[in-house]
């Protein structure tokens, strides 16, 4: 395996971790997407869409940022195990 592979599949290491969102409590203001965009993603009524696996290593920086965004504290990074 070339240092670049291993640098890859360390970045994808899984985390252990999910991405959560609250739909009662989420209000679709939408700052989350724009915190991180590569991973949240807003349905067409503005109610952000979350990846259903488990966070890769690359995925916790961007997730935490969208988890901090949020100003109804509707999202969460939760434990899968
Ligand atoms: S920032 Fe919070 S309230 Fe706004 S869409 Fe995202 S999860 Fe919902």
């Amino acid at each position: 395996m070339s240092a670049l592979q291993r640098l890859r599949a360390a970045r994808e290491r899984p985390t252990g971790q999910k991405l959560r969102v609250d739909p009662v409590v989420c209000e679709g203001i939408g700052q989350c997407a724009m915190a991180a965009s590569r991973l949240v993603h807003l349905d067409r009524w503005g109610y952000p869409i979350v990846p259903t696996e488990e966070l890769g290593a690359s995925d916790l920086a961007p997730a935490q940022r969208a988890v901090n965004s949020c100003p109804r504290h509707a999202m969460w990074l939760e434990e899968t195990s």
